[in-house]
């Protein structure tokens, strides 16, 4: 597989130097996604205050593609709305499944651009969407709580 040497790096360096890994003992949700066809492995604890993401901690294994895009996805996901979150994980989505024909957007993406070579290669899809899935998982899940948690108030 062959990206974009400058973006090469950008992925080696979340890999090397992962970003909000070791879980953190507080959370709101914790989730663990693997994809099989990589063996890459992640646990995600999501925080929420007030429909803000407050914190994403992770801890995993797995290729460099899988366990850099948790890291930048930890990163980038911060201080966002539980709805910017999603939009921004569905920009992401969308770039994955455009077969190599998009760059992507830096300014919404942000490092997660790095991985837009990905799109070229079906089989490593998955190892670069783990992070992505798991974080919407754990908004989902989140979500969930809340509304019950808000029902038994009443
Ligand atoms: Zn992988």
């Amino acid at each position: 597989m062959e990206l974009d040497s400058l973006y090469q790096e950008v992925i080696l360096d979340h890999y090397k130097h992962p970003l909000n890994k070791g879980l953190s003992e507080k959370y709101g949700v914790q989730v663990h996604h693997i994809n099989p066809s990589c063996g890459d492995e992640i646990t995600l604890n999501l925080s929420i205050e007030a429909g803000i993401v407050k914190s994403i901690t992770w801890d995993g294994v797995g290729c460099s593609i899988s366990q850099a895009s948790v890291s930048i996805v930890s990163d980038l996901l911060i201080n966002k709305t539980l709805e910017q979150a999603g939009s921004i994980t569905d920009v992401f989505v969308e770039l994955m499944h455009s077969k190599g024909m998009k760059e992507g957007d830096p300014t919404i993406l942000e490092d997660a651009v790095a991985l837009a070579g990905v799109s070229k290669f079906p089989a490593r899809i998955k190892c670069a969407l783990l992070g992505w899935m798991a974080f919407k998982d754990a908004a989902v899940r989140i979500k969930q709580l809340k509304e019950s948690e808000n029902r038994g108030s009443n």
